[in-house]
């Protein structure tokens, strides 16, 4: 099976960054510097499934054979309940950053204890947490508090 990948429009940032939190390969309108979004989201990126809260869009996409997903309900857990009914499934893998949809690697030593110093956090954290890397953002991350939140989140979801 082919995974899944998504192009999300400016209505759903939050539903972006759990997509890519969970491992999809996700684009967010918003992070592009253009000026009419429909026409882009329209014209580009076909090979992705559109995600949009935007009906007259919808309508759009689907006249001209994109594949394409109405999302209805404006609050996240409904919108990933929403996704999980095409097949999407909703777990915390550290594979992109949440932020810029790279992948995340492991830094090395000197990577990490860079990020840590200028984000005035502890070295120690090198030896308590696993820590991954987005090169592009200079960005670590670690299964902290932050974590934990997410997980009750994600459990939430569930029932
Ligand atoms: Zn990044």
């Amino acid at each position: 099976m082919v995974e899944m990948k998504f192009i999300c429009d400016r209505m759903l940032g939050k539903l972006a960054v759990w997509l890519r939190i969970s491992g999809y390969d996700t684009l967010y309108v918003g992070d592009f510097k253009i000026e009419d979004e429909d026409e882009f989201l329209l014209k580009n990126f076909e090979d992705r499934i559109l995600l949009t809260k935007d009906r007259r869009l919808f309508e759009k996409a689907k006249k001209i054979g994109r594949e394409v997903f109405l999302v209805r309900s404006n609050d996240i857990a409904e919108q990933m309940k929403e996704l999980k009914s095409i097949g999407v499934k909703f777990q915390i893998v550290m594979d992109r950053c949440s932020v810029c949809n790279s992948l995340l690697r492991i830094p090395s030593k000197e990577e990490a204890l860079e990020v840590l110093k200028e984000q005035g956090l502890p070295a120690d954290m090198l030896e308590r947490y696993e820590l991954w890397f987005c090169e592009k953002c200079k960005k670590l991350y670690w299964m902290g508090s932050h974590w934990i939140n997410m997980v009750r989140f994600l459990k939430k979801i569930e029932d």
